[in-house]
């Protein structure tokens, strides 16, 4: 899922206490998940926004609702006059969400209240940890099915680095597992270790974002 937090609270009022109506909407998909932009979520900022706004002796029409997805065309049907009459709408999607609104509501401002993070999975209730940086050509398979890209720091590809130390990588020795000690345990226990004495080529990175905005074009999907 895409993993995301929820922007600080006087930022979020900075960026919308100017509206007279504000519509709080939220995403029933990944961030509600990451417990970032969900309906739960959606109902306590909305109420924080209110109590906000009365202390400082302002007024605002405060609105709520949560879609499926914003990042799908079809969800917003629902919720298309309360966008409409809002001034401006606080989106608690991901940056994914946040753009696909705007694009569908020329003219609509749309508010950030999350920061986006990274492709992750849940290890526990409230810890998230990255496991794919998107790169647009997998070489899970060759590493024993964990990502270089996204678990070793440097994203080496013939790693590990002189950093790492004890299992852990030097960005941050306490906390943080060098992903080429994950790589090489991983392939150990697979029995194919020897895999690892080949030279791993230079990658091409314009299959991710080095090669710009990706685009996915099937067309036996088309109609
Ligand atoms: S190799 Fe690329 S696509 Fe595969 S998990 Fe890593 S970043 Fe994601
Ligand atoms: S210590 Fe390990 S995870 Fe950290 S940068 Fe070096 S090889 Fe990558």
């Amino acid at each position: 899922m895409i993993t995301a937090v929820q922007k600080p609270f006087n930022e979020i009022f900075e960026s919308v206490k100017e509206y007279g109506s504000l519509l709080v909407l939220g995403c029933g998909t990944c961030v509600t998940v990451c417990m970032a932009g969900g309906e739960k979520e959606v109902g306590i900022l909305s109420s924080v926004l209110r109590l906000a706004h009365k202390n400082g002796g302002t007024a605002a029409d405060i609105t709520e609702d949560t879609i499926e997805r914003q990042c799908d065309r079809e969800f917003f049907d629902d919720v298309r006059e309360k966008i409409e009459k809002a001034d401006a709408v606080l989106s608690l999607a991901c940056g994914v969400g946040v753009q696909y609104l705007s694009e569908l509501f020329e003219g609509k401002r749309v508010i950030p209240g999350l920061d986006t993070k990274f492709y992750g999975t849940t290890l526990e209730q409230g810890v998230w940890s990255e496991r794919c940086a998107g790169c647009g050509s997998c070489v899970l398979g060759k590493f024993g099915g964990i990502c270089p890209v996204a678990r070793c720091s440097k994203s080496l590809l013939n790693g590990p680095c002189g950093g790492s130390q004890d299992g852990k990588c030097e960005v941050d020795p306490a906390d943080l597992d060098c992903g080429w000690q994950l790589i090489y345990d991983r392939m150990k226990l697979l029995g194919i270790l020897e895999r690892l004495e080949e030279n791993e080529p230079i990658k091409d990175w314009s299959t991710g974002r080095d090669g710009g905005p990706g685009k996915i074009i099937r067309e036996d999907m088309r109609l």
